[in-house]
């Protein structure tokens, strides 16, 4: 509202630093509804960023929880990827000179606490118990799927074409990962767990 009000004062300081920027093409001629965008951009990056650090806590738990070393071993290998995402987030960060924040992401919240009414559910040891916890995993790598495949075209509407290069490479992780929990389950787990009683 204050900002629709704005639009006949005079230009703001913001605005005028903005149409300065070399490297924002995106920029050039339609100045504010651009600046809404890159908000909206930079408040889902602080969600995100948010979301990785809450799975760096999360992802023990699963891995202590978990029957198979298959699946432990994934957990474990997707431990290590999620903290060199927390340092690549803070990266984007800096290439817009901005300082890496983290806003509350409810969605995060959610699916992990579903993990964790999954790990409350099921019996210690069962592959069951690993069936629940796969696809707890998968719920949330899909989260970050569509977030980090939003992010991704946006950096490019947006012309941060560098933030765009490190947001793919994570991107590109998650689908990874959501892979191999798919063979997982696939060729494993749900077999084993389809014989208990
Ligand atoms: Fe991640
Ligand atoms: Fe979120
Ligand atoms: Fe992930």
């Amino acid at each position: 509202m204050a900002k629709a009000a704005a639009k006949k004062a005079a230009p703001k300081k913001s605005q005028a630093s903005q149409k300065s920027s070399s490297n924002a093409p995106a920029n050039s001629g339609a100045g504010k509804g651009d600046t809404l965008l890159k908000e909206y951009f930079l408040e889902s990056l602080q969600d995100i960023y948010y979301a990785e650090k809450a799975i760096t806590k999360a992802l023990p738990k699963m891995t202590k929880a978990a029957t198979s070393e298959e699946l432990k071993d994934a957990f474990e290998e997707h431990l290590a990827v999620t903290q060199e995402q927390v340092t690549r987030l803070e990266q984007v960060f800096e290439t817009m000179g901005e300082k890496a924040k983290a806003k509350k992401c409810e969605a995060i919240e959610g699916l992990i606490k579903e993990g964790e009414s999954i790990i409350e559910d099921t019996d210690e040891g069962t592959a069951t118990r690993d069936v629940g916890l796969i696809m707890a995993g998968q719920k949330i790598e899909h989260y970050e799927i569509a977030t980090y495949g939003g992010l991704v075209q946006l950096a490019h509407t947006l012309g941060l074409e560098d933030a765009a290069e490190l947001l793919a490479i994570t991107l590109q992780e998650e689908k990874e990962t959501d892979v191999t929990l798919t063979s997982i389950a696939e060729n494993n787990v749900n077999y084993e767990a389809s014989e208990e009683a």
